[in-house]
């Protein structure tokens, strides 16, 4: 003991505190404190060592909490006492790496406004450098090979810093202290503009050339933080119509950037809490109300009223926006359902025949970045999309966890992986239908594994046979006798996830709406009412089954699955009643459509919700074959008249105690309306509104049954902005509390996490 009054703590600190400027901001605390000690960044937490007066650790502690820096997120602090050293001054020491411990991570960040103004002004030396970043701001988990994060361990080692850009890294009081991507025009990465053919076209002023053939009309691919975006003219009519020919992709919706939030405001509706959205530190894709009079071309997103919106997110988008001066097509560079392209070789190749230019650059992406996508309703964010900005932050669990891998679904996949309080949810990895995407699933699940240091003692699977994910989760199980496999059923997933994200772990009342999941009798579900927690589930309530007539070939053609209601309910007698919708269908495959559901020919029985508007869209004439998912049913929804009251009938039945929901009075209701004239845009109001009344009906009935007044909403079809306003709506008006999604996709980007928690439990806990 040196004094009496001088003591020394041992501080350990957990969560995002590691590549955020936290140790610089630790060492500012300390010196302003007047403490001497050291700060280090290990693989698990960030420790701290300080030694002085009682007082001055007190207010040190104090402050640690409250102002650390904006990227930080602490989860935890543990301090202990320890005997005095006597230190002579406070330092930054060596990171030091241990075995099995492991970090969060921070995800990729937006520009900040601080690195911004350089790049905006002509006397600073990164002006219009488009690598610019600090601890604030930059790439962080897609140059991230492994922990500690230190430049080595990132695809910026091989760049050696300049003596500036060294000084800058190695002043505790820089903004870019310690910032491992750190560059500038010296000694940085740089942009190569070349041709299809991978000639060079411009190295010097790359970002002018490119600007100038964007406004000529020209497709640009162009490498950005987690993949290659496809970019053209938003305006152009002709060079978005180029893009989707080429992209073999006729009307999904593509997502445009815009300068800055002024120029959104001037194409789309944008709420208070929308604009923070838009600003905020991940940068999402925002679905926006779409302005009437706004230059952006319809064929941006054909027939839909939404707008998907992002602002620029790295230095190269900013300038690019600004000097080509117009809103921008970008959309993931791949070929329809491939995952997004990300290696300079991989994108000439695979988005040749795409892209007329691409605008490369020499820093390697480790990891594929998909752009998030998110919406505000009920006043708050929910994810449709989670990737860039926000994986691999994990979702919080509110219990210890064990060792599980969650493989999750077919489309729009996600893995989860949990351990002790975190359940690590995936980037957005796609729709496993092919090898490429496959293969970006196994890629991105050992990355996790390793960057978390997880080895699962239990996979968590879809009961699906036919999905890949549930193929690569059997292929495990051949090879390794110690781990458990837990198949999870698809809805009890989904209402499961929606209890994460709320924070909740008592049963609810789960309506899980979406296309389709197996379900535990073989059928095909997706319109179901369940009683349900993290240990299991009872269905209580779901649509009546009606054939799935071809298949696949029914989600493909809507008209089929009109027939299949049409036949199923109203008798065979309803397709003869002249019906417009039946003049744009083969005579040949109406009967063949006949035969499979008489028959029982490939044509699995289903209680999809998504199918029902997919027949309903198809009806009356909206839309009979698809070219995206779900865009039947999302057409339905854009066409309504909300100044529409009415509603149809419908009934629901119990049968050996489970209620079933009957739609032949629907249908029948629906037919009446078209024969009278009644308008497409009131027919689909009043049928929302009928999905909304079959929603607070069961829920009630469900309610007083079993006591419960939560209700959950899950499932890909409460991506339908419209049913859920007025489902939840009605629900409240029945005195239920109704949770919906924020963090976690309603989805199927949202079901490993239902997966990954039901498996901790279905194994019994610790
Ligand atoms: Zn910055
Ligand atoms: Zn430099």
């Amino acid at each position: 003991m040196l004094f009496d009054d001088v003591h020394r703590v041992g501080i350990s600190v957990r969560g995002i505190v590691q590549g955020v400027g936290f140790r610089p901001f630790v060492y500012q605390l300390a010196t302003k404190h007047n403490l001497k000690g050291w700060v280090c960044n290990t693989s698990g937490d960030v420790k701290i060592d300080v030694e002085g007066e009682k007082a001055a650790l007190d207010r040190f502690l104090a402050d640690l909490k409250v102002l650390a820096p904006p990227l930080a997120r602490i989860q935890g602090v543990t301090t202990r006492r320890e005997p005095t050293v006597g230190y002579k001054h406070f330092e930054i020491r060596d990171s030091i790496s241990e075995k099995g411990k492991y970090q969060l991570i921070s995800p990729d960040i937006a520009t900040c406004q601080a690195c911004l103004n350089e790049v905006l002004d002509s006397k600073d030396r990164r002006y219009r450098y488009p690598f610019t970043n600090c601890t604030n701001c930059g790439p962080r988990f897609t140059i991230i090979e492994d922990i500690p994060y230190d430049r080595p361990k990132t695809t910026m080692r091989n760049f050696k810093m300049c003596p500036q850009c060294q000084q800058e890294y190695d002043d505790p009081l820089n903004r870019r202290f310690h910032a491992q991507p750190n560059a500038c025009p010296i000694c940085g990465p740089r942009l190569q503009l070349v041709d299809s053919r991978g000639k060079l076209v411009s190295e010097g002023d790359a970002l002018r050339t490119a600007s100038k053939l964007l406004q000529e009309v020209r497709i640009l691919a162009i490498k950005g933080l987690g993949g290659f975006l496809l970019a053209c003219d938003a305006t152009s009519e002709r060079a978005i119509q180029l893009l989707r020919e080429r992209k073999k992709r006729p009307s999904k919706p593509l997502a445009i950037m815009l300068a800055t939030t002024k120029d959104v405001k001037e194409h789309c509706q944008v709420s208070s809490i929308e604009e923070e959205l838009l600003t905020s530190p991940p940068c999402p894709i925002v679905l926006l109300r779409w302005k009437a009079g706004s230059s952006v071309s319809p064929a941006v997103a054909p027939r839909l009223n939404y707008l998907g919106v992002m602002l620029p997110y790295t230095p190269l988008h900013h300038v690019l926006l600004r000097e080509t001066g117009l809103p921008l097509v970008m959309t993931s560079g791949n070929l329809s359902e491939e995952p997004i392209a990300k290696d300079n070789e991989e994108a000439l190749r695979r988005l040749n025949g795409i892209a007329d230019y691409f605008l490369l650059h020499n820093r390697d992406i480790y990891a594929r970045y998909d752009d998030s996508v998110a919406i505000v309703e009920r006043d708050r964010p929910q994810l449709i999309r989670r990737a860039r900005g926000y994986a691999p932050y994990p979702i919080h669990l509110r219990f210890k966890s064990k060792p599980v891998l969650a493989c999750g679904a077919e489309l729009k996949n996600t893995f989860c992986l949990t351990k002790d309080d975190y359940a690590f949810l995936s980037q957005h990895i796609g729709d496993m239908e092919n090898l490429e995407t496959l293969e970006h699933f196994e890629t991105t699940v050992e990355l996790y594994k390793s960057l978390f240091r997880i080895q699962p003692k239990i996979i968590a699977y879809d009961m699906h046979p036919e999905y890949l994910s549930t193929k690569y989760a059997k292929a495990i199980a051949e090879e390794s006798p110690d781990i458990k496999f837990v198949p999870v059923q698809h809805h009890h997933a989904h209402i499961v996830s929606c209890l994460v994200d709320n924070g909740l772990e008592q049963p609810v009342i789960g309506v899980a709406f979406d296309g389709t999941g197996f379900g535990s009798d073989g059928h095909i579900w997706g319109g179901e009412f369940l009683v349900a927690d993290y240990r299991g589930f009872q269905r209580l309530g779901h649509f009546q089954y009606v054939p799935l007539p071809g298949g696949a070939a029914a989600i493909e053609r809507p008209y089929r699955m009109a027939i299949s209601y049409l036949v199923t309910l109203l008798g065979e007698d309803a397709l003869n009643q002249n019906l417009p919708f039946l003049r744009q269908v083969d005579s040949l495959e109406v009967d063949l459509i006949r035969k499979q559901i008489k028959g029982g020919i490939n044509s699995p029985l289903t209680s999809s919700c998504g199918r029902l508007f997919d027949a309903v869209s198809a009806l009356i004439g909206l839309r009979g074959r698809i070219d995206y998912e779900a865009q039947a049913a999302i057409e339905l929804e854009m066409l309504a008249d909300e100044s529409e009251t009415g509603s149809y009938p419908f009934s629901i039945i119990e049968q050996k105690g489970i209620n079933i929901v009957h739609f032949d009075e629907l249908f029948s209701a629906i037919i009446a309306d078209i024969r009278e004239g009644v308008s497409p845009a009131n027919i689909s109001m009043k049928f929302h509104r009928t999905m909304a009344r079959v929603v607070v009906q069961m829920c009630q009935h469900l309610s007083n049954n079993t006591g419960i007044k939560k209700v959950a909403l899950s499932g890909g079809v409460f991506q339908n902005r419209l049913l859920l306003r007025l489902a939840v709506a009605a629900l409240e008006g029945a005195g239920l509390e109704v949770l919906t999604h924020g963090e976690v996709p309603v989805n199927d980007g949202g079901v490993s996490v239902g997966q990954a928690v039901i498996a901790n439990f279905a194994q019994g806990r610790d």
